[in-house]
């Protein structure tokens, strides 16, 4: 049913700090090859503040102070606020309209048995202390897309129980009140590595709220020191024992960056990465050679990305101008929505004259 709407991407990040290079594979580097691909009608990239506040409602600072950061790092990937809409949640007030009538459409248990909520719910400590507004965060994510009616939504894998919550929340309010909603595919990274890149700490995920990231933002000194001291294999202590390449963050991340060229200019004696991992198996590999072969492979993909940053740092007001500017967009955008939303469910009483009339005929007839 997707192909008979217009292409439209909605996706976003929470502003709990800056952005690191899980965002950037996972999420962020798709995005720009969408919008430069010319095949959307519309791309929307929201900066998430509302959502962030719900597990950050005592320290809306740190979110405020982000919001700059997460642009900054938007323009600096390559996002082009010509052609991308990029906008601030809490500035379009239909977002937590549509929220309203959508949760009347999901049950509780059905929030519970969400695995990534389950997940944040230990990572956060808020098995008795979660606020409510923390709990419905996937119903207003589906508030998100719907009001842009995205049908492409290009996340991490975390990201799908999210998005498969909100097609069954179109599918319900389609089949109450009439096709009103599209429901949106998933876009998630073919690449394992990029589906959820590891911390530095080679725990699951690179995650804001766990300290193991390297940020898009950081110097280049930074990226070194974090490569340096990376998880690698416990077991391979000299160079000459076997090493092992799985759950090894370094070769994951080279799985998420590294490009054939780049062994030729920096490894030529290693054809290509399975080479690499080979050696590495058999013995003789120090993990110094792979950690400083992924400084260049990273910091190739992370110059440019720092110098376009320098650039938009110049001028923080035209930042801010351009969210501002992009609030307005989404706003008109979310607006439709809202208004065929209120007419499906026919709670536009004043608009409605056929409702109005027969009351006159009921009481004045
Ligand atoms: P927080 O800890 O505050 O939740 P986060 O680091 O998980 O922060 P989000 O803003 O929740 O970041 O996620 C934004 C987007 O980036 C989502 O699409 C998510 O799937 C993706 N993403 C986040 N971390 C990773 C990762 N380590 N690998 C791949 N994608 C990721
Ligand atoms: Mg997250």
């Amino acid at each position: 049913m997707e192909t008979k709407h217009p292409k439209i991407i909605l996706t976003g990040d929470r502003p709990t700090g800056k952005l690191h290079v899980g965002h950037y594979v996972g999420s962020l580097r798709q995005r720009v090859a969408l919008q430069n691909s010319g095949e959307y009608e519309a791309v929307f990239i929201m900066i998430a503040d509302a959502q962030a506040l719900t597990d950050n409602a005592d320290n809306p600072e740190k979110i405020r102070q982000s919001i700059i950061d997460v642009a900054l790092d938007y323009l600096s990937v390559g996002l082009d606020p010509a052609v991308t809409t990029m906008f601030v949640q809490s500035q379009i007030p239909e977002l937590a309209e549509l929220t309203i009538y959508y949760m009347n459409l999901v049950t509780v248990s059905r929030v519970q048995r969400n695995p990534t909520v389950k997940a944040e719910i230990v990572q956060r400590n808020f098995e008795t202390t979660m606020p409510v507004g923390f709990f419905v965060y996937p119903i207003s994510q589906a508030s998100d897309i719907t009001a842009f009616k995205a049908t492409t939504v290009p996340v991490g894998e975390d990201q799908l129980p999210m998005i498969e919550q909100t097609r069954e929340i179109v599918r319900s309010f389609n089949g109450t009140y009439g096709e009103v909603l599209v429901e949106p595919d998933a876009l998630i990274p073919e690449s394992e590595a990029c589906k959820r890149l590891p911390g530095t700490d080679g725990k699951a995920k690179m995650s804001k709220s766990l300290g193991n990231c390297i940020y898009l933002s950081d110097p280049p000194e930074e990226v070194k020191k974090k490569v340096m001291s990376m998880f690698t294999d416990p077991g391979h202590l000299r160079v000459e024992d076997p090493g092992c390449v799985e759950g090894n963050a370094v070769f994951t991340y080279l799985d998420a960056f590294c490009r054939q060229e780049q062994f030729a200019k920096y490894l030529p004696e290693y054809a290509d990465l399975d080479a690499l991992k080979a050696h590495y198996r058999r013995g003789g590999l120090g993990d110094v050679k792979i950690k400083k072969f992924l400084i260049n492979v990273m910091e190739e993909e992370l110059a440019p990305i720092r110098a376009r940053r320098r650039e938009y740092e110049k001028d923080i007001r035209k930042v801010y101008r351009i969210l501002e500017d992009g609030c307005r967009r989404a706003q008109a955008a979310a607006a439709d929505t809202l208004r065929d939303v209120k007419a499906a469910m026919k709670i536009n009483y004043f608009e409605d004259e056929e409702l109005i009339q027969s009351h006159v005929d009921r009481y004045q007839g």
